[in-house]
């Protein structure tokens, strides 16, 4: 059984087209990452989850890939922040990339291979900038350089906008430097320096690059003239990916990138979120209610492409769904490990999941679908421990070993699961605990106190705390190894 083609939606193309990359079995993937001025907020950290997810699955199906993510570490408005506290602006955006970097470890997302900075890419940007004067692409302008939109017939081939309506329609962007332009819409390629703002030296004077040409420099330096996937959120298919295009296009006379691949915004109370609407959650503060596998649940739990709406209790059903897996998972592991169930037939077809799963993500990387996928799996885990519909007990121990493998290689493409279940739900219980306001040390107090009345068979006392640890929201478990306890469900309000 080999696992389908994978279709991947163009955004270049606005339909799914089948998935080849350049050079079989490798893929190069290039993700547009933070302007580094401040903390990483939740609708970037959507964007990105779902680009990780893509290079799992993608090494999940072999392909070797190298994923490339840059910090923009040189922009004005990290120029903007650092006059704001008196910083160096390297220095302020060397700062935000730690906390960006602790951030996404936070999350667990994998480094990507490459994470270049504009700082130390310049020689390069100067490399690309000086072709494209070359090539009558871009002229120099009292020390800045800037990209003539006009001469470059392909312009908005990826937003499908017509070059006269950005001037009409001005809103989109600031007009600025006009005087210096041929024409109001080119764009700065390098600005010449002033006073107090980082700078290199260049043939064209002391300066720094304009923000879009690092990515044309950096894609170029680690994948190549031409690469496989181009990802970012929405926002920035114009006109940043436009002006990549452009200026990459332009200077290599080859297409930059074969399949373009756009995240969709993420929303708060209606709006999109983003940090200069002011409406933003900061990835450190979400991860305080909630967990890291719990966020990225949540991420997943809509299509990559579609609006996802951000709210408290989508948080707290995406977390109460990983406690339903990893309490799942536990109680498998209980009846399975160490235990030998010989070989034999197995009840129904475990493999049948992983197909289904392949089937979802091979379709433009169906998380939706894939989590759908594993409901049906945890379904049968559940149904096989507590109510087997089989007798044979040897194969209801086999099938579950089975399906539990299947689990792990579901995981590891979709970056779930990766924490001990008795951990990860001890960690549940300690946020609940917080948010609840109820004491561990009183709930153990109380479990003794119970423990003991059962010791001297006063059941009436025994029956009483244990509803009394109900009111309170705590509900215990007994089992061979011991009493336990977690934090109930609160009442449906
Ligand atoms: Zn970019």
């Amino acid at each position: 059984m080999s696992a389908p083609q994978i279709r991947v939606f163009n955004t270049m193309l606005q339909t799914k087209v089948p998935f080849e990359p350049i050079t079989p079995g490798k893929v190069g993937v290039y993700v547009c990452g933070p302007t580094v001025y401040s903390y990483v907020h939740i609708g970037n950290a959507r964007t990105f989850t779902a680009f990780d997810t893509i290079v799992r699955y993608l090494r999940y199906r072999g392909f070797e890939v190298r994923y490339v993510r840059n910090y923009t570490d040189v922009d004005d408005k990290i120029i903007r922040a650092a006059k704001e506290t008196g910083e160096d602006p390297i220095a302020l955006a060397a700062r935000f990339v730690g906390e960006f970097e602790a951030d996404m470890k936070a999350l667990r997302l994998l480094p990507p291979d490459v994470s270049p900075k504009v700082s130390e890419t310049i020689p390069e940007i100067i490399e690309i900038i000086e072709k494209l004067v070359s090539r009558g692409a871009a002229y120099e302008s009292k020390g800045d350089v800037y990209f003539e939109v006009r001469k470059y017939p392909d312009y908005l081939k990826l937003s499908k906008r017509k070059v006269d309506d950005l001037l009409s329609g001005a809103g989109d962007r600031e007009i600025i430097n006009e005087d210096q332009k041929r024409d109001p819409l080119d764009f700065a390629l390098w600005k010449a320096a002033k006073p107090g703002e980082p700078s290199w030296p260049s043939p064209w004077g002391a300066g720094r690059p304009g923000w879009h040409i690092e990515c044309s420099a950096m894609s170029r330096k680690y994948l190549g003239e031409t690469f496989d996937l181009h990802g970012g959120g929405l926002d920035l298919i114009f006109p940043h990916h436009e002006n990549e295009i452009a200026q990459s296009e332009a200077a290599s006379g080859k297409t930059l990138c074969n399949c373009w691949m756009h995240a969709g915004f993420l929303d708060l109370e209606g709006a999109k979120m983003s940090k200069s609407l002011g409406n933003v959650v900061r990835l450190r503060d979400a991860l305080q209610r909630v967990d890291a596998e719990g966020l990225r649940y949540f991420f997943l739990s809509t299509h990559y492409r579609q609006q996802l709406a951000f709210s408290d209790k989508s948080l707290a059903d995406a977390e109460a769904r990983m406690e339903y897996f990893y309490e799942t998972l536990k109680k498998v592991d209980e009846r399975i490990v160490g235990k030998d169930f010989g070989t034999g037939p197995l009840h129904g077809d475990p493999q049948r999941f992983l197909a289904e799963f392949d089937d979802a993500m091979s379709d433009d990387f169906n998380f939706t679908g894939a989590l759908g996928v594993l409901s049906g799996l945890f379904g049968e885990l559940n149904l096989l421990t507590d109510k087997p519909p089989v007798k044979d007990k040897p194969m209801v121990g086999r099938t579950l070993v089975a399906l539990r493998e299947v689990v792990r290689n579901i995981a590891s493409a979709l970056g779930l699961f990766e924490t001990d279940a008795s951990v990860w739900l001890l960690g549940r219980r300690d946020r609940q605990v917080v948010a609840r306001g109820i004491d561990p040390k009183h709930v153990e107090a109380q479990i003794q106190a119970r423990n003991d009345a059962r010791a001297a068979k006063n059941f009436a006392e025994s029956d009483r705390l244990r509803a009394e640890l109900k009111t309170s929201g705590v509900e215990i478990m007994d089992s061979p190894g011991g009493t336990t306890w977690k934090v109930a469900a609160p009442p449906a309000s």
